[in-house]
């Protein structure tokens, strides 16, 4: 005697998580440039405000206080087609200035007192 169980029939069916083909990332934006624009006002602004704030500019500090200051701000993305993008964004790449001077400005404060480079 033989009994059906469809409950234990569709147990024994085993979903087979569906394959992904790899995405070869080296295709990607070739022709165009993704960069953070941040970044870009950060890399441009370091030194100055760092030399302002009389902090030390070494690379170490320079790393650090870069690193901190775009850890805290939110990365805006741009294209570098033609340089478009980046025009379009001179309506508030002001204020993106003013917010990027700001944490600057904080970070250095933080490297000052904490330093990590070598003596
Ligand atoms: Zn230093």
């Amino acid at each position: 005697m033989e009994l059906d169980n469809p409950v234990r029939d569709e147990a024994k069916r085993i979903k087979e998580s569906p394959r992904r083909e790899k995405i070869d990332s080296t295709n990607v934006c070739k022709k165009h440039q993704v960069f953070n624009v941040v970044e870009t006002i950060a890399n441009e602004k370091v030194l100055d405000v760092m030399s302002r704030m009389d902090l030390c500019t070494c690379e170490q500090c320079i790393c650090d206080v870069l690193a901190l200051a775009l850890n805290s701000l939110p990365p805006k993305y741009v294209t570098s087609h033609a340089g478009k993008q980046y025009i379009q964004l001179e309506a508030y790449k002001k204020q993106l200035e003013t917010d990027v001077a700001f944490a600057l400005m904080k970070a250095c404060m933080t490297v000052k007192d904490t330093p990590n480079h070598e003596e």
